[in-house]
């Protein structure tokens, strides 16, 4: 049988973070079995114990919450008829729980996402008030430079005409190839548009070659996972995003 610690049980069934739900057990809200249980620490199984938070059976559905370095190949969907999907890339046992990716990322793009099977979760994350920030590394053919930084800090006006928020641009090296200049830099954004770090940089002339997430708002890409892996995320990442 399946055990899990009672605090990480309600947390993941959407009661609060760990911190809140550590307080309500102390304060004897919760019973295990028809006893109430002061222990947040208490190892059970979720599958075969009743669980009670003020009265309120807790339903045990199994979460999935991890971080994927994601290859340049794959698609950020659930299916496609065609391409490999970031789906593919994880374990059979992991597949059943039915994750998804939280956004996207082109085909092309590398790095960070998140997938889960956490709805609430999200659509927290993708919520376009929240504007969650996202940092993008990328190589650019052309010689970026500060106009371009004020630009971006000014909101550029992409090819549908639409003006983007404030975004920071930091440069990094340059390396001159026979074709030009090509320049480093590092990009945060706090909205999702279609192909947006792409044509930002195409509205100012410029062309991206190369992209690859390394944060989204709390969680930063974990730069010892290989392209194509993953992992499950920790409890402090988790609680970050909660
Ligand atoms: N911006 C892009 O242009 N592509 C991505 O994959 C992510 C952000």
């Amino acid at each position: 049988a399946k055990r899990m610690r009672l605090d990480k049980l309600l947390s993941n069934m959407g009661f609060g973070t760990r911190s809140e739900i550590r307080k309500v057990v102390k304060q004897g809200r919760v019973t295990v079995d028809g006893a109430v249980v002061k222990d947040f620490g208490l190892n059970l199984d979720p599958d075969s114990q009743t669980v009670m938070i003020d009265d309120e059976k807790v339903i045990y559905k199994d979460t999935i919450y991890v971080m994927l370095n994601k290859p340049q190949g794959v698609i950020s969907a659930t299916e496609d008829t065609r391409d490999r999907t970031v789906i593919d890339l994880l374990d059979p046992d992991d597949q059943v729980l039915q994750p998804f990716p939280v956004g996207r990322l082109d085909k092309d793009t590398e790095g960070l996402l998140l997938l889960t099977n956490d709805g609430k979760l999200a659509h927290d994350l993708l919520s376009p008030k929240k504007h969650v920030p996202k940092t993008y590394e990328a190589i650019v053919h052309g010689d970026v430079d500060a106009s371009d930084q004020e630009a971006f800090a000014e909101g550029v006006t992409l090819d549908d005409g639409y003006k983007t928020m404030p975004a920071k641009l930091i440069i990094g090296e340059k390396e001159s190839r026979e074709d030009g200049i090509y320049s480093r830099i590092t990009l945060t954004i706090h909205e999702g548009k279609f192909h947006q770090v792409k044509r930002m940089f195409e509205a100012v002339g410029k062309k991206v070659v190369y992209l690859r997430r390394i944060s989204m708002g709390p969680l930063a890409l974990d730069e010892s996972l290989p392209l194509g892996s993953y992992r499950p995320l920790t409890e402090a990442e988790l609680e970050s995003l909660q």
